[in-house]
């Protein structure tokens, strides 16, 4: 009798909030979460976590050593991938973004060198794009790969500096120089050794180089980095 009543009014909520796809836009069936069937079948997934000397890993080399890098997705303009991170970022579906963590941490999980990792670290948002969009995408998708890698997000590590971000607002080329100012590492963080840090899209890959490089200077030795989509 329960589970009819919350079967009615679960599909009593689907009249009015119908759960679509956040790839396709199409209605989902009972058993499907976030993503159609169809979609999750024809995503283009880059399987970079089984590629060691892939696209992106090879973006950082002569700039900064880590221990790897992989992407989910490979993000393509007027693709299914950018209606997801449209979704992510600007519609307030953050569900998607813990949604796609699962998703690549049930892949991640099945390889040991993603199992030997000690802590989760999202990029950090500039808290007046968090106060807009009430959650930090990254911070989701880094939820998510806990959720199925057993490893925990630490949020608070990597935070932004924003007396230094405010004074280095003035001019681009002067904000480009002091990148590195903008991110700091919050003191008495647990000791980590070997991190996954996690952004949304990435692109050229300079900010999860300075990232890198401000966690490596605060005593982390081994950076893994990770991406929901690659712009290739
Ligand atoms: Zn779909």
């Amino acid at each position: 009798m329960a589970a009819s009543i919350k079967q009615f009014f679960k599909d009593f909520d689907a009249l009015f909030f119908p759960n679509i796809c956040q790839a396709c836009g199409g209605s989902l069936v009972q058993h499907e979460n976030s993503f159609c069937t169809i979609c999750l079948h024809q995503l283009p997934y880059t399987n970079y976590h089984l590629i060691p000397d892939n696209k992106l890993a090879k973006q950082f080399w002569g700039r900064i050593k880590i221990q790897s890098a992989a992407a989910f997705l490979y993000f393509n303009k007027a693709g299914k991938v950018q209606n997801i991170m449209h979704q992510l970022k600007y519609n307030n579906q953050p569900k998607v973004g813990v949604e796609l963590g699962k998703l690549y941490g049930k892949e991640l999980v099945k390889e040991i060198h993603y199992t030997q990792i000690d802590g989760i670290i999202p990029v950090p948002l500039h808290p007046k794009k968090f106060k807009k969009r009430g959650y930090n995408q990254s911070e989701q998708f880094a939820n998510g790969l806990s959720e199925t890698l057993k490893i925990p997000v630490f949020s608070d590590i990597l935070i932004r500096d924003l007396e230094k971000e405010s004074q280095t607002g003035k001019s681009r080329s002067l904000r480009f120089d002091n990148m590195e100012a903008v991110f700091k590492v919050q003191s008495n963080h647990p000791k980590l050794n070997n991190v996954l840090l996690v952004d949304d899209t990435i692109t050229t890959g300079a900010t999860l180089e300075t990232c890198a490089a401000v966690l490596q200077n605060s005593g982390i030795e081994n950076i893994n980095i990770l991406g929901l989509a690659f712009t290739e």
